[in-house]
């Protein structure tokens, strides 16, 4: 294992434009897991990025707040205004893993992962985040709703370094996360939920429920018609165009699909009736 320390962002970029294969290690919390038995992974090069403090701090904006690409989940459940203006990013920081995971992993490193079962990026999604991504020919900008093109696919290149998380600020009338697990720790999602409405629409972002993280255009449509739904089973259809569930060691694709939509009901009778 050859692991290169970068003392600044410049020096890093110049590692992961080097040639052959350069991996960026944050908090490590998914990288190492594999470690013992990804024997071919022992031969790369890696980055590791503790020492660039300048991607370490969350920065409030007046129009956005900004994680940085080393920013924890600790660092956010500790951030008050966090828990008042995105408390869906502290309700899914409090349900990775437990508190050694939230203290290391980052949400950059989530981002990058892309596990359909991630419980950072739902959230992001649901609040419309931008990845800003740096090389050393400059910085992009990629709507996080835009970012993945597969299973494990996305729109970053290997020299580019994720350096920020954008995420705008706005009034919000509606706001749940909801994570349906084995266990109520160290769990991973069978089922995951982030429901936001905001001056920008519905957004409903759907977890391990299809090959990548995901928008739900159809249910989206259907909650911007604003027409209550009678039952969880009226859901189903719309849920169907807009996620693929499988069968897997954790659950079978019925009973994420009916769980999804007694969920999603369950939540939104709530405010339906709020509204009556
Ligand atoms: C016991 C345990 C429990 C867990 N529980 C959960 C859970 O409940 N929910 C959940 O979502 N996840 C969970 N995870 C997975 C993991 O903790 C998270 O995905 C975490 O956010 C990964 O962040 P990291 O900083 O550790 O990433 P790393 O392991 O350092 O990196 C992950 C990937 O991102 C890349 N990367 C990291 N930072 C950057 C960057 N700035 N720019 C470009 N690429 C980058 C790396 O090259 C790698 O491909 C768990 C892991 C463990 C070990």
């Amino acid at each position: 294992m050859n692991v290169k320390l970068p003392g600044t962002v410049p020096e890093a970029l110049d590692l992961l434009a080097s040639e052959g294969t350069v991996i960026p290690i944050a908090g490590g919390t998914d990288l190492l897991v594999h470690w013992p038995v990804r024997v071919e992974a022992h031969d790369r090069t890696y980055v590791d990025l503790s020492r660039l403090e300048a991607l370490k701090p969350l920065r409030w904006a007046a129009d956005a707040l900004m994680l940085g690409g080393l920013t924890t989940y600790w660092n956010v459940i500790r951030d008050e205004r966090a828990r008042e203006e995105f408390p869906l990013l502290v309700d899914a920081a409090r349900q990775v893993g437990a508190i050694q995971i939230q203290a290391r992993g980052t949400w950059a490193g989530n981002i990058v992962n892309a596990s359909p079962a991630a419980d950072g990026v739902p959230v992001l999604m649901a609040y419309d985040a931008v990845v800003v991504l740096e090389s050393r020919s400059g910085r992009e900008e990629v709507p996080l709703d835009r970012f993945y093109a597969g299973y494990k696919e996305m729109k970053r290149r290997p020299d580019q370094l994720v350096v920020g998380i954008r995420i705008p600020r706005r009034r919000y009338t509606y706001q749940v996360f909801e994570k349906v697990g084995a266990r109520r720790a160290q769990a991973i999602a069978k089922v995951g939920l982030a429901v936001t409405r905001s001056s920008a629409g519905w957004r409903v972002v759907a977890a391990s429920v299809a090959p990548t993280i995901r928008r739900c255009p159809a249910l989206e449509r259907l909650l911007e018609a604003g027409i209550p739904i009678a039952s969880p089973e009226a859901l189903l259809p719309a849920i169907a165009q807009d996620v693929a569930p499988i069968d897997d060691i954790r659950s079978s694709a019925d009973y994420r699909t009916r769980v999804m939509a007694r969920v999603l009901y369950h939540d939104l009778r709530d405010f339906w009736g709020k509204r009556a």
